[in-house]
């Protein structure tokens, strides 16, 4: 593996771009590789034959790649960081994205909103 030393914004931004939502380096992520959490500095990245840069979890000896990687462990619903994660996210089925414009036409209603 042709392992390459990103400078670290240039790290942040292939994070981003493979994987979205990393702050900074200094954030750290859980791999389902490993079931381990590492962060964005300890993330490897290597070039392929065709120069192209990929990522690799921060966890010696591990291959997990941006898509195994989770913002909390969520395979582990006891893991008390899945817990904690949980109790600051709540899991919603009403939440952001879910569409529900009914147009429901009340007959005797006068519309008032409150
Ligand atoms: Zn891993």
């Amino acid at each position: 593996m042709n392992y390459v030393d990103l400078p670290h914004n240039k790290k942040l931004n292939l994070l981003n771009e493979h994987d979205g939502d990393w702050e900074n380096l200094e954030q750290s992520k859980w791999c389902l590789h490993c079931s381990q959490s590492f962060t964005g500095l300890a993330t490897r990245v290597w070039k392929d034959d065709d120069g192209r840069l990929w990522l690799e979890c921060g966890t010696p000896g591990c291959d997990g790649s941006p898509i195994d990687w989770a913002p909390y462990p969520w395979w582990d619903d006891t893991h008390p960081a899945t817990i904690e994660y949980l109790k600051k996210n709540p899991r919603t089925e009403n939440g952001p994205g879910f569409l529900d414009d009914e147009f429901d036409e009340d007959e005797g209603e006068d519309g008032k909103r409150g």
